[in-house]
């Protein structure tokens, strides 16, 4: 007797007996056709590759100015920090925690 794996369908609960899958492809129900797992060629290399690329973007949107307003001749820019460092010193420091958290820090 072979030890066959049984997985089970997330969307109709049919167990069904696990396949291996060579190469890429996708796997689904027989039942409900839903997907119950996939398999991509480079995925490890093809996530590092998005995660570089966030964190060049990240750098970059945190260096450049997001706003910038020209009144007078004067113009004014801030940085995504530089605006909560803002929000902090003008007393409104909820907002300038919660700008830094959820654009800053979690990210
Ligand atoms: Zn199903």
């Amino acid at each position: 007797m072979t030890a066959e794996r049984l997985i089970a369908c997330h969307e109709c609960d049919l167990l069904q007996r696990e396949a291996p899958l060579t190469g890429e492809g996708v796997l689904r129900c027989c039942r409900c056709g839903a997907e119950l797992y996939r398999h991509h060629r480079d995925s490890l290399d093809r996530a590092l590759a998005y995660t570089l690329t966030c964190i060049v973007l990240f750098v970059i949107g945190n260096t450049y100015p997001i706003v910038g307003l020209s009144v007078n001749g004067d113009l004014v820019e801030t940085t995504l920090l530089g605006a909560v460092r803002v929000l902090y010193t003008d007393g409104m420091w909820p907002i300038a925690g919660l700008v830094f958290v959820t654009t800053f820090l979690m990210p």
